[in-house]
């Protein structure tokens, strides 16, 4: 049976799946950790039809001792109900495109996966949560979308004020059964701060407060069969034993997922960490920054990943330590110009329209290449989709980036948002 601990507990107590995935952080402020990764036969996903085949076959095995099949499959099917191409740029770049649910960026898949996983959870119970989310563009209308709407489950949202583009605010204001809004007066790094601060506040101990960003293991579980379905999509590329995957990264959630993927059994030979002007973990990466020596965040064009001070860092380093990551994971920092350029050199090479965060992806892995010519074929994770992004694009490309019906939609629905200041009282003031 799977257990998880946190990355602050000396003495490891190990808690089921249903209690990390409730309670989000650990008591101690830690981060749940598996106390050991199932090793899966690649043909357990290869079969598979679609990425809820891979959910199926890869969650089943991470929570047979919790949930019994014939629950989890309807679970796992109508979270991941949307597609998930892999799309040929050349004969060996490929790019993932994870923006095919509801509000277009890969924060779908863990956001929708948990949401119906807690439910069940909460259901059998008979509780209810409140769910605290610090967002930093993306995570805050996956969350709100896949949570909405469950009479067991409220949401209140933070996101920094004038830092998320105009089109992610809209669809993080949309008025949803159940979730509240809160533009707050500082960074993302205040919003998870203030998130992080109510959890362990005494005053409001009383209230069944749960997280759902990336700190959350219900999160990231799903987010590795992504890594899968990919790998299996490539399996008719001659040389495809072993991929490299480039993820643009910010809280590290998502490469994080990648490597439960790969210690799951799928063979990576490398991962590329491409993080814009928020340059932390590739400097560790390189040795010049120690363990934990964050920076405050800087705003950049790709700005669901401006966080300075990374959470998942935690997890990376305990499960596998300065020196595996080191040799397993390369990184470097991308700017908002050569993010544009990316953008624009992609769309003239490929007629392909990246969005930012893809471009730092693109941009990352062919600074890898260029220095290593390592011939491994490269699958770069594609985060959101261009529309989101429609002043990025215009600026990168010349012209206007195609309109996306549900964007359009978002438009004419009624919205709710209140402006808090970037400290606890605030945010206690909403909750009591
Ligand atoms: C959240 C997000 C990222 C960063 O992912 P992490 O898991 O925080 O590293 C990158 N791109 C987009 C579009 C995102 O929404």
């Amino acid at each position: 049976m799977i257990r998880y601990f946190s990355t602050r507990d000396p003495h490891k107590s190990l808690v089921r799946f249903e209690e990390a995935l409730l309670k989000g952080l650990a008591p101690d402020g830690g981060l749940y950790v598996p106390d050991r990764i199932p090793r899966l036969e690649p043909n357990r996903w290869q079969r598979a039809n679609d990425i809820a085949e891979v959910g199926i076959a890869v969650l089943g095995e991470w929570l047979k001792d919790e949930i019994p099949p014939t629950d989890l499959e309807p679970i796992v099917r109508d979270a991941l109900n949307f597609p998930c191409p892999l799309v040929k740029l050349s004969d060996d770049l490929y790019v993932l495109e994870l923006f095919h649910g509801p509000t277009l960026s890969f924060k779908d898949f863990g956001a929708r996966t948990m949401a119906r996983l807690m439910q069940y959870f909460l259901r059998k119970r008979g509780e209810r949560r409140i769910i605290l989310v610090a967002t930093s563009g993306d995570t805050g209308s996956a969350v709100a979308d896949g949570f909405a709407g469950q009479d067991n489950i409220e949401v209140v949202l933070l996101y920094p004020k004038g830092k998320v583009s105009e089109v992610q605010e809209r669809q993080l204001i949309t008025q949803r059964p159940g979730v509240r809004s809160f533009a707050v007066e500082g960074t993302f790094d205040d919003c998870q701060r203030m998130v992080k601060e109510a959890f362990v506040d005494p005053e409001l101990a009383h209230l069944p407060l749960s997280s759902a960003n990336s700190i959350n293991i219900g999160r990231l579980l799903p987010q590795a069969l992504y890594y899968l379905w990919a790998a299996k999509q490539l399996h008719n590329h001659p040389q495809s034993e072993a991929v490299n995957f480039c993820v643009p990264s910010g809280n590290l959630g998502n490469l994080m997922a990648g490597i439960l993927a790969a210690l799951m059994g799928q063979p990576v030979h490398r991962f590329i960490a491409a993080h814009n002007d928020n340059h932390f973990f590739p400097d560790f990466l390189q040795g010049q920054a120690e363990a934990y020596q964050f920076h405050p965040t800087i705003a950049t064009l790709s700005n669901a990943m401006d966080v300075g001070s990374p959470s998942n860092f935690e997890r990376l380093y305990t499960l596998l330590g300065a020196e595996k990551l080191r040799r397993w994971v390369w990184g470097t920092t991308v700017s908002n110009q050569a993010t544009l350029g990316r953008m624009k050199k992609t769309y003239e090479a490929y007629d392909y329209i990246a969005c930012p965060h893809t471009a730092v992806g693109l941009e990352a892995q062919a600074r890898y290449r260029q220095e290593t010519g390592d011939p491994t074929p490269l699958i770069s994770l594609a985060c959101a989709h261009p529309a989101k992004f429609p002043e990025a694009v215009s600026r990168a490309l010349g012209k206007e980036s195609p309109k996306e019906e549900v964007l359009e939609m978002l438009y004419s629905r009624p919205t709710q948002v209140q402006t808090i200041g970037a400290t606890l009282p605030a945010l206690k003031a909403q909750l009591l």
